[in-house]
């Protein structure tokens, strides 16, 4: 086995090697030109990135912009490199008894009725998204009208925003894990739209599912989105701005907080989207990642 790429099933390397092989053998017998199908010439022609793992199709109007993935790397290397350079799953990978210990944890969550208003109200429990296995782990504050809607954190306005930050460092948010400190979408009695903060009791209340979910996952690097993720796991109520872009520490594991992407969608200005870039360059250095000289520039003024 030659060894092409580790990221590959070893099916495709075994592929590959047999074809050199064929290719070397015609070569010995004399052989110069072999006859290709132009479909066979178009697929060879593609990016790598087509035969890499694609990460799973989410709906990604542009909102603001922040560097898309196929920006993320000046140095011309192809996004299946640059995932070797950035380290994605915890060591050992998944064991079934891990999945089903989380399995089993989500279908509590699923059917939690702790608050009854929040459980009345709810369309969906947001449990989470992403790899049980991530080195990177981002916390946010409690599901909106969309996640309640689809089931999935992130996935508004503020979600597409967190998704291109997580595309603009290399990963994908199925690289990551991502949840929240509420599961339940706070309610509005009497409102036909809009969010509120989880109160106090809410947080305490469903706290626990996201600290056995961080005790299951194991992150090496934890994302604070946002004061009240702050407030939930640390339980620090000193502002975000004081905070934000300071190592923390959650249960010995390095927590990072930073600004919500809601606040980013509000405060659209330049140096606001460099202090959370800053955060996420400080979050790759800490997992080791490969940081490239256009990442480490973006959002500063030429
Ligand atoms: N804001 C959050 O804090 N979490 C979500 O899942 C969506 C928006």
């Amino acid at each position: 086995m030659r060894g092409y790429d580790k990221t590959m099933p070893a099916a495709y390397n075994e592929l590959l090697d047999a074809t050199i092989q064929h290719l070397e053998d015609l070569k010995s017998r004399g052989v110069r030109n072999v006859a290709v199908s132009k479909e066979t010439l178009r697929a060879l022609a593609l990016p790598a990135k087509i035969i890499s793992t694609p990460a799973p199709a989410h709906k990604n109007e542009t909102i603001i912009s922040m560097p898309a993935n196929k920006n993320a790397d000046a140095s011309g290397s192809s996004p299946v490199t640059r995932h070797l350079a950035a380290p994605k799953q915890s060591e050992g990978g998944s064991s079934p008894d891990k999945a089903a210990a989380f399995a089993e944890l989500q279908k509590r969550a699923l059917s939690c009725v702790k608050c009854p208003h929040l459980a009345s109200s709810r369309k969906n429990v947001v449990f989470g998204v992403g790899s049980i296995d991530a080195q990177l782990m981002f916390v946010g504050e409690a599901p909106g009208a969309d996640e309640d809607e689809q089931g999935e954190p992130f996935v508004g306005r503020a979600g597409q925003l967190l998704t291109k930050i997580i595309q603009a460092t290399g990963l994908s948010r199925a690289d990551v894990y991502i949840a929240n400190i509420l599961k339940c979408r706070p309610d509005t009695p009497g409102q036909s739209a809009g969010n509120r903060k989880p109160t106090p009791d809410e947080m305490a209340m469903c706290i626990p599912y996201l600290h056995e979910q961080i005790d299951l996952i194991r992150p090496k690097v934890i994302v604070a989105l946002g004061a009240t993720a702050v407030d939930g796991l640390l339980g620090k109520t000193v502002g975000i701005t004081k905070l934000r872009g300071n190592w923390q520490t959650y249960r010995g594991t390095p927590l990072m907080p930073t600004y919500h992407p809601a606040y980013l969608l509000r405060n659209q200005a330049m140096s606001e989207k460099r202090k959370v870039w800053e955060d996420m360059l400080a979050v790759m250095e800490k997992l080791e990642m490969s940081i490239s000289e256009k990442q480490r520039n973006f959002f500063l003024k030429a």
